[in-house]
């Protein structure tokens, strides 16, 4: 809620404050022979700009406030974004000099190969310059057939890293321009942070977002923080948990570190290093038992009728406890699972067995029973390094939320994800919830602290290898057809990706242009640390980094700089000189290759969408230019594939007509509302906007770029930007122009 206590109230306070101390002789009065000079440092403006900070994926709102000439005078937090209610933490508070910064590249820079310094250029010769590598390198590491001799249509010379610091429009564009271009090495920072997280999310909840929103942390009755620290890494939201905390929460942290969150929390248990997983498998086992000691504690209906804990599986599985760690069906020489025997035996109906008092052996809470019974406190505390006494009262307070009129939160960040077992580790979390039937309430759920600003939306919009817009599967060398692909990615939403992305040259008749995508070999991995090392081994010749800064983001500093000085060519967007444009100038790093660094424009220097961890999509508003010659990466993306476009209708290449005859409408420098209004869909007819998932069509009379952000630009207009843009933010504040 607003606060009735104005700035400008607080100045008349102050004010009389300040003359009371002098009256009383406290402040000094003016010096013998200086005059006495009134000096306003207040900021003034004209107008207020909204936009998102671009920190960390809280979300924060934040007000721009510009003079009459237009100059960037202030920043605040936005008091009306439920997110930050108008706070801003220590990284929100120097947003402003994003814009005001004498570092901020204004100039095209490129370095030549082998050079010692940058040299200026212009947009026009860097464009030139990078469709002419881009497309040798395409061309040159094209695989048309695969070594199974099926049709893959892909580019193996060229990676793209990044998307998490761009808008959702931005991220829209660039999957759309890659996958075009048949690159399959395509990732963003979310594969180093919260891709497994996502992927256990969707695995267990069918939607690859957290459960709820940040604001719904403060009706939790206990909050279980699994390492994430939001007193320090999430400020805004941790104010949700104080929220929490002031109604009597308990604050549990568990964390190797003693950090700002620990220290706040009712209870701390220090645990080692990436061993979330087997602490939180020692709480479901203390939960199962619990469970069938006290099913009075827990919500019986909400575990036999919204979960699958009674459902009896196949009598052929087999799990870790019968297979030392391992399921049935795992193959050694592929490292992949056959799950056939891991499906639900089926009634007469076809409907699954139920057994709702849990005991049948075979029935998933059996069998999750079995499984995580070696997870005593003994092998929790030796495991994770905490006393077997701290454990116990972790177990106490969290599994106390199984009662059906309590919630408890699970909090989590980087030191859940960022291990080969996150995925897991994620999962196990969504386990232990369903168990205590901390699911679909409020103040119940997993809370995933996201990275960098965009890191959702980035994975939403298909800035990954393995996932196409809205979560489609990227299409795989066993994808021979269209109608192939549709049967497991669901037809209605390919059909209306494709006619998004190819128009009139997508039809029925074409399989919808499904042929123009890249497939990728099964059991292949093009992530971004894979790509990494594809560049160390000089297979990948060119490389961008859209925002992204592999020497600083990626696991291994010195692995990754040895790769970038393996490339060709490396094409860097950036608002300053990161350390992946400038690797060349390390000590001792000798590199031949080529590098363009494109001046790009802040998150309010232009205007797109954005989705915090909890997947709100909200719009920033331009609220001034970008200094110099630096452009949004909207205008870069759109100007790069009309020159690859053009220079392929005249020299052609293989598989040129996924870039020919790809539906490229926009202007070099498009609005990002008419992406945005792209990736919500319309129909093709009558160019109505979808107003629901309903609108989806398999016949291609609907073109839609993200199924999932359909309701987003509806025929009523942006509903990303209903903030309001008029009309006093603050009462009372000291605009210039009021
Ligand atoms: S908590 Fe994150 S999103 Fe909010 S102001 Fe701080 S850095 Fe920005």
């Amino acid at each position: 809620m607003r606060s009735q206590f104005s700035r400008r109230d607080f100045l008349k306070i102050s004010g009389g404050t300040a003359g009371l101390f002098a009256t009383a002789g406290l402040f000094r009065g003016p010096i013998k022979g200086v005059e006495p000079k009134m000096v306003d440092t207040r900021p003034r403006w004209v107008k207020e700009t909204t936009t998102i900070c671009p920190f960390d994926a809280s979300g924060c709102g934040f007000i721009c406030y510009t003079d009459s000439a237009g100059n960037l005078t202030n920043m605040e937090g936005d008091p009306d974004n439920p997110v930050n209610r108008g706070s801003a933490c220590s990284k929100g508070a120097s947003l402003i000099q994003l814009h005001n910064n004498k570092h901020r590249l204004e100039k095209v820079l490129y370095r030549a190969a082998g050079a010692n310094d940058w040299e200026e250029k212009s947009w026009d010769w860097a464009f030139g310059e990078i469709a002419k590598k881009v497309k040798a390198s395409r061309d040159s590491g094209f695989v048309a057939k695969n070594a199974a001799g099926k049709t893959v249509n892909r580019t193996e010379a060229i990676a793209s890293l990044g998307g998490a610091t761009l808008d959702n429009e931005e991220c829209y564009l660039l999957s759309k321009m890659l996958r075009a271009l048949g690159i399959v090495y395509l990732d963003s920072q979310a594969r180093l942070s919260t891709a497994s997280s996502l992927e256990a999310l969707a695995a267990s909840f069918g939607r690859n977002a957290m459960t709820n929103s940040w604001t719904d942390v403060s009706n939790a009755n206990v909050i279980l923080d699994m390492g994430g620290n939001p007193a320090e890494n999430y400020p805004a939201c941790f104010s949700h948990l104080g929220e929490a905390m002031g109604k009597g929460a308990e604050l549990i942290s568990v964390d190797c570190r003693l950090t700002r969150t620990a220290a706040k929390a009712g209870t701390f248990v220090a645990a080692r290093s990436g061993s979330e997983i087997a602490f939180i498998g020692g709480l479901i086992k203390y939960v199962i038992s619990d469970i069938e000691a006290h099913p009075a504690n827990y919500n019986m209906t909400y575990i036999t009728e919204y979960t699958t804990a009674s459902m009896v599986v196949n009598s052929n599985f087999k799990g870790p406890a019968d297979l030392d760690g391992m399921f049935v069906g795992y193959n050694t020489a592929s490292h992949s699972y056959d799950q056939s025997n891991w499906n639900f035996t089926k009634a007469s109906n076809g409907e699954p067995v139920i057994d709702k008092t849990l005991t049948n052996p075979n029935c998933v809470f059996q069998l999750l029973k079995k499984q995580y019974a070696r997870y005593t406190p003994e092998m929790v505390s030796a495991t994770c390094g905490c006393s077997q006494a701290d454990f116990a009262k972790v177990c106490a307070f969290f599994a106390a939320t199984g009662k059906a009129d309590k919630a408890g939160a699970i909090v989590y960040a980087m030191s859940s994800t960022q291990h080969t077992s996150g995925a897991q580790t994620v999962r196990a979390y969504a386990v232990l919830q369903m168990l205590l039937a901390n699911i679909g309430v409020s103040g119940g759920g997993l809370f995933a602290l996201g990275g960098e600003s965009n890191v959702q939306g980035a994975a939403d919009n298909g800035v990954s290898w393995n996932k196409l817009p809205g979560y489609l599967s990227a299409p795989n060398e066993d994808d021979t057809t269209f109608a192939a692909y549709a049967s497991k990615a669901g037809d209605q939403s390919a059909a209306s990706l494709l006619k998004a992305w190819y128009g009139s040259n997508a039809s029925s008749s074409n399989g919808f242009g499904f042929g123009f995508l890249p497939k990728t070999d099964n059991n292949t991995n093009y992530s971004y640390v894979n790509a990494i090392k594809q560049m160390a081994a000089g297979k990948i010749k060119g490389a961008f980094a859209w925002g992204a800064n592999p020497v600083v983001e990626s696991a291994a500093a010195g692995q990754a700089t040895q790769a970038l000085a393996k490339l060709d060519w490396l094409v860097v967007t950036d608002m300053f000189e990161s350390e992946t444009a400038a690797f060349w100038k390390k000590d001792g790093v000798t590199s031949q290759t080529e590098v363009f660094l494109l001046p790009t424009a802040c998150s309010y220097e232009k205007e797109g969408s954005v989705t915090n961890a909890d997947r709100w999509i909200q719009w920033r508003n331009k609220a001034v230019s970008a200094s110099g010659e630096a452009k949004s990466e909207l205008e870069v993306i759109s100007s790069l594939l009309s020159r690859l476009q053009t220079l392929y209708q005249g020299e052609s290449g293989l598989n040129a007509e996924a870039i020919t005859k790809l539906s490229w409408t926009y202007s070099t420098n498009p609005s990002a509302a008419d992406v945005a209004k792209e990736m919500n869909g319309y129909k093709i007819s009558s160019l109505q906007q979808l107003e629901s998932p309903e609108d989806l069509r398999a016949d291609g009379t609907v073109a839609c770029g993200n199924s999932l952000y359909i309701g987003s630009f509806t025929n009523a207009g942006n509903q990303m930007a209903r903030r309001e843009q008029t009309g006093a933010f603050h009462a009372g504040g000291l605009g210039a122009g009021r």
